[in-house]
C-alpha cells in the first residue's frame, strides 16, 4: 500500500500551490489528477496583488510578471460612453510592490506551477481518480482508480480536497454546498481584434441588457471577452455559439473581432460549503466556494486557502505544532469565503439585474455617481485594497492577538521598502519571525533566541509609521506573512505568554 503524509486530490491552481508550499517546507505530498492531459483553456486570468506578494516567498512572482500582462488601468463604460478611468498606479502605490492587476491565463499559470513542482521532485500523477475514502482515526484510507481501471489503496495522514466545484471529497464528507445558481449564462471568448478596448487596459460596459468586460491578454490585439447572456438564449447555453450572443455590448465598446480562438459558456453558482475540515480531510478552492468571476477572486482565493493550510500541515507533520493548529484553517478561511460570495453576488446582481429600476440605477445614476466616488482618494484606495485582497485578515482567529499602531493581530504584515530595505524579504524563509520597527529590548532578543525565532530589527523611519507600524512595537509574524501578535508594551512577557498558549512548539527544543 502507498503511504504519504498528504494526499492532494486535484491539480488545478489550488492543489498545485498546496503541493508547492508543502514541498518548500519539506513535505513531499502526493498529488493526483483525474485528467490525463493538462487543460489548455485560459479560464481565470487575474492574479491579484496579494497572490503575487505570497508568490514572492518562492520566487514565483517574477515568473508571473515576465510571462503575464500588467494592466495599468480600468475603464468603465455605460452604453458605449466612457464614464470613468481608474489608473492603478495612483491608488496602489506604496501599498504593495504590485500596484496593478496582473493578467496571466490559468492554463499557462498551471504549467508554471507544475514546472516548479517538478523542479522540487514532485510530478502530478495524471489519470488517477479518487473514488472514496474513510477516516480511520490515526490516518485516512483512500481508494484510487488508475486510467487502466486498476484500484489502489492509499494511506495518508491528511487529505486535501482541491477537486473543484463537483468535489468528490465534499460529497464523501457530506458537507452541504448551500447557495444558488444565477439565471444568466456566462460566456468567455478569447479573441484577436481591434478597437479602443484593445489598448492593454481593462474595460467594463454596463448596459440595460448584457454585461461585458474586455480583459487584455499578453501580445497586441489579443483580449478575453467575458459577458452574460440571458433571455431564451440562456436556456440553450450548451449549444450557444459566439454568433448568437448579443452584439449590443460588443458594439458599445467598439470591439471588432477578427479571430475567435476559444469560446465557452458556463453557469455560475454562488455557494460556500458548510465545513472546510472534517477530521483529517480538508476542502479548499472551488471545492469549498464558488461565485461569479466578477472581481477576479475565485482562483486567488483557492491559492490563499492553499497557502494558509500548507504551513499548518507542514508544522504539524514536522512535530513543530500541536494538531489543534489545523482548527484555525476553517475559522480563518470560511469567513472570508462567505463574505466574498456575498460581495460578488451583490456586484454581479447590480451589473446584471433586469427591470426599469435596475436600468435606471445602472445606466443613469451609476455614470453620475461612480466617477464622483472614484475621484475620492480613500474610495479608490479602499477599492484597490479590497479587490487585490490586501485587506483580507484573520483578526477573528484564535491565533491573532493585540494591536500596535494601526496593525492588529491577524492583519497582513504591511509592506514597506525604504532605502533599499524591503521588509517582505525575510518572509521568503516561510517561518515564524519577529519584526521590530525601531529599537528592541535585550529581553525580547533572549525570548527569540530561546524560542528559535528570527528577529528582524528595522531602524525607525517615517515610512514605517505611514504604513501603520508603531515605533519600537513588536510584531510576531506567521509563516504566511500575517501578523499573529502585535505588542506595544511589556513585549517580552506578552510574547512569552502568547507562545505559551499557541499551538506552535519552540523550535530549539
Ligand atoms: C470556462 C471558465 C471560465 C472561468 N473564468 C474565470 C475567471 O475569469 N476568473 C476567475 O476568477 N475564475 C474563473 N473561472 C473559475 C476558475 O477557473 C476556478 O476558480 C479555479 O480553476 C479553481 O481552482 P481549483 O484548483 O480550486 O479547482 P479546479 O481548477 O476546478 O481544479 C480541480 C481539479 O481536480 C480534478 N478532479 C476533480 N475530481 C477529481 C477526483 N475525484 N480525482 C482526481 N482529480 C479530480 C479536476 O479534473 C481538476 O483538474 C472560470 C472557470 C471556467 C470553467
Amino acid at each position: 500500500m502507498h503511504r504519504c503524509d498528504v494526499l492532494i486530490v486535484g491539480a488545478g491552481p489550488t492543489g498545485l500551490v498546496l503541493a508547492l508550499w508543502l514541498a518548500a517546507q519539506g513535505i513531499q505530498a502526493r498529488i493526483i489528477e483525474q485528467e490525463q492531459q493538462p487543460s489548455d483553456t485560459s479560464r481565470a486570468l487575474a492574479v491579484q496583488a496579494r497572490t503575487l506578494e505570497l508568490y514572492q516567498q518562492l520566487g514565483l512572482s517574477e515568473h508571473v510578471l515576465a510571462r503575464g500582462h500588467t494592466v495599468a488601468a480600468i475603464n468603465l463604460w455605460v452604453k458605449g460612453e466612457p464614464v470613468a478611468h481608474l489608473p492603478f498606479s495612483h491608488i496602489g502605490e506604496g501599498l504593495t510592490p504590485y500596484s496593478f492587476l496582473e493578467i496571466y491565463p490559468q492554463d499557462e499559470h498551471e504549467r508554471l506551477l507544475t514546472e516548479q513542482l517538478l523542479a522540487r521532485g514532485i510530478s502530478v500523477e495524471r489519470g488517477v481518480t479518487l473514488r472514496g475514502f474513510v477516516d480511520q482515526g490515526p490516518h485516512l484510507l483512500a481508494q484510487l482508480q488508475h486510467q487502466d481501471g486498476h484500484l489502489e489503496s492509499c494511506q495518508a495522514a491528511y487529505l486535501a480536497g482541491c477537486d473543484g466545484a463537483r468535489s468528490t471529497v465534499r460529497h464523501v464528507l457530506g458537507s452541504g454546498f448551500p447557495g444558488g445558481t444565477y439565471q444568466q449564462v456566462f460566456y468567455v471568448a478569447d479573441v484577436c481584434g481591434q478597437g479602443p478596448a484593445f489598448n492593454g487596459e481593462l474595460h467594463v460596459d454596463l448596459d440595460e441588457a448584457d454585461f461585458l468586460a474586455v480583459f487584455p491578454l499578453a501580445g497586441s490585439g489579443r483580449a478575453r471577452l467575458i459577458g452574460t447572456v440571458r433571455d431564451e438564449r440562456a436556456a440553450r447555453a450548451d449549444t450557444l455559439r459566439f454568433e448568437d450572443i448579443s452584439r449590443r455590448a460588443i458594439d458599445h465598446l467598439q470591439v471588432q473581432v477578427d479571430q475567435l480562438n476559444w469560446f465557452s459558456t458556463y453557469h455560475v453558482h454562488h455557494r460556500v460549503t458548510e465545513q472546510f475540515r472534517q477530521g483529517r480531510a480538508f476542502l479548499l478552492g472551488d471545492a469549498a466556494h464558488i461565485h461569479s468571476p466578477a472581481g477576479g477572486q475565485g482562483m486567488n482565493t483557492g491559492i490563499g486557502d492553499a497557502i494558509n493550510l500548507a504551513w499548518k500541515l507542514a508544522s504539524v507533520l514536522k512535530g513543530q505544532a500541536d494538531p489543534q493548529l489545523l482548527d484555525s484553517f476553517e475559522i480563518e478561511r470560511i469567513g472570508f469565503a462567505r463574505q466574498l460570495v456575498a460581495t460578488t453576488d451583490r456586484v454581479f446582481t447590480f451589473a446584471t439585474a433586469q427591470g426599469p429600476l435596475a436600468d435606471l440605477l445602472r445606466t443613469r445614476l451609476a455614470p453620475l455617481l461612480i466617477p464622483r466616488a472614484l475621484a475620492l482618494g480613500p474610495v479608490r484606495e479602499w477599492l484597490f485594497r479590497t479587490v487585490s485582497q490586501l485587506t483580507l485578515n484573520y483578526r477573528q482567529s484564535a491565533l491573532s492577538d493585540g494591536v500596535a499602531g494601526h496593525v492588529h493581530g491577524g492583519d497582513r504584515l504591511p509592506w514597506v521598502a525604504v532605502d533599499g530595505v524591503d521588509n517582505f524579504n525575510t518572509l521568503r524563509a516561510i517561518e515564524w519571525q519577529v519584526h521590530v520597527y525601531g529599537d528592541t529590548e535585550e529581553r525580547v532578543r533572549a525570548v527569540c533566541e530561546v524560542e528559535g525565532l528570527g528577529l528582524h530589527v528595522y531602524p525607525w523611519q517615517q515610512a514605517y509609521g505611514h504604513a501603520g507600524f508603531a515605533r519600537n512595537a513588536l510584531y510576531l509574524v506567521r509563516p504566511d506573512g500575517y501578523v499573529a501578535l502585535a505588542a506595544g508594551d511589556h513585549q517580552a512577557s506578552t510574547l512569552t505568554d502568547y507562545l505559551a498558549r499557541s499551538p506552535r512548539r519552540p523550535q530549539s527544543l
